[in-house]
């Protein structure tokens, strides 16, 4: 019996070319978590804060109240709130997969544990099936190239037609580092030593400063990195070494700064993300300081991704100008603070393992009913089984 649950999935996994709820929509709720109707709670809003603030600030103030008002809550328990990406993702398949779209994406076969180990927990509910799955962190299917190939990646813009799934660092494999030798995983585990890191620093005690720590994976980074350098009382960012680094050229001409911990990242209010070659595993981590998060652009995504909107949860950093929104933070320290709250709620209740989980059951089972063949093994393919 056992035997033939090992046998269920075949996993292909493709080089290919480069390397506190409310009802949904019925009240809008204000940082105080009071619920009432949205007038009255944008008036209440704008009560809330000085005239000077409310004017040098009101575009942003305003922002924020616009985004509140339209936020939906979902219901975790449900399992359906990332739901609609699979949809969309594999709306592009709609007329079903073939073996030889399948073949066409298959390349060859490294094993990646951080996968398997999810596809392993709900394999008992699955039909047998295939699939290519391309473990490193670049896209595969750009739409612009016409072929609507089936290979699932971790990260994607909106050019590419990949089917997203949980990147394997939710279990292991994630970046080497010298702070994560064996490679930054096991989000279970991260999720407590953050929660007990953020209880060290709560938000009064935090020190009133932008944060960051990483490698220059993208130049979007540089200007937070200048700043630094130039008003190092507002914020610390530097550059730290990775695999590629060769001079200090590769951190700003600036010798690397030495890593520091996740957990550490909490005693600041103010955390800093940016995209790496694809969106950085970096994201989810930094809202369980309580910290509020400065996310720069929407374009690379996770499987999360879409059900996080800015002003809610986090903080838009304009790329150039990361000057501004930490002088605005600063100066409404109230709206910062409930910002990296509602953040900080998100990822507590909409990204635990069985939310990845149930993203992995609900992405392979919506695929396998595309799958217009049977699957046999063949030579060369992967098997995902458990391991002795
Ligand atoms: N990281 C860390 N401390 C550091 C440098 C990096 O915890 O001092 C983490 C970072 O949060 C990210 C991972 O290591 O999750 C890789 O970071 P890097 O900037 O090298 O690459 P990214 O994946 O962000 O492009």
């Amino acid at each position: 019996m056992k035997a033939k649950v090992f046998l269920k999935i075949f996993l292909f996994i493709s080089l290919l070319r480069s390397s506190r709820s409310t009802t949904e929509g019925t009240c809008s709720r204000d940082e105080s978590g009071e619920c009432g109707d949205d007038d009255a709670m944008k008036e209440k809003a704008r009560n809330k804060y000085s005239q000077e603030s409310n004017t040098k600030w009101a575009h942003h103030l305003a922002q924020i109240e616009d985004s509140i008002a339209s936020y939906k809550n979902c219901d975790p328990e449900k399992c359906s709130c990332h739901y609609p990406l699979i949809k969309k993702d594999l709306a592009v398949f709609k007329n079903g997969i073939g073996k030889d779209v399948l073949q066409a994406a298959r390349d060859s076969f490294p094993t990646m544990y951080g996968i398997e180990h999810f596809i392993l927990k709900v394999i008992d509910k699955l039909p047998d099936l295939e699939m290519v799955v391309n473990t490193r962190d670049w896209p595969q299917v750009d739409y612009r190239f016409g072929k609507k190939l089936p290979v699932f990646s971790f990260s994607k813009t909106s050019t590419y037609l990949d089917i997203t799934y949980p990147a394997w660092t939710f279990w292991e494999g994630g970046p080497a580092i010298g702070l994560y030798p064996m490679g930054l995983g096991r989000w279970d585990l991260l999720r407590k030593s953050l929660r007990t890191a953020s209880e060290k620093w709560p938000w009064e005690v935090k020190e009133s400063k932008g944060f960051f720590r990483g490698s220059r994976t993208s130049a979007e980074r540089d200007p937070l990195v200048y700043l630094s350098r130039e008003e190092p009382d507002l914020v610390d960012a530097q550059y730290t070494k990775n695999q590629a680094w060769k001079s200090d050229a590769d951190t700003l001409y600036a010798p690397p700064a030495s890593e520091v911990p996740l957990e550490d990242h909490c005693q600041y209010k103010y955390l800093f993300n940016f995209r790496g070659v694809a969106a950085s595993f970096r994201f989810k981590h930094l809202f369980l300081c309580h910290s509020l998060v400065f996310h720069s652009g929407d374009e690379w995504i996770e499987f999360f991704y879409p059900r996080m909107k800015p002003w809610v949860h986090f903080t838009k950093n304009l790329r150039t100008y990361p000057k501004e929104l930490l002088k605005f933070a600063m100066e409404n320290d109230d709206v910062a603070m409930a910002i990296a709250e509602r953040g900080y709620e998100f990822i507590r209740d909409h990204l635990r393992m069985k939310d990845v989980l149930c993203y992995w059951r609900k992405l392979l089972q919506s695929y396998a009913e595309l799958l217009q063949y049977k699957p046999v093994k063949e030579a060369g393919v992967y098997e995902v089984r458990p391991r002795m």
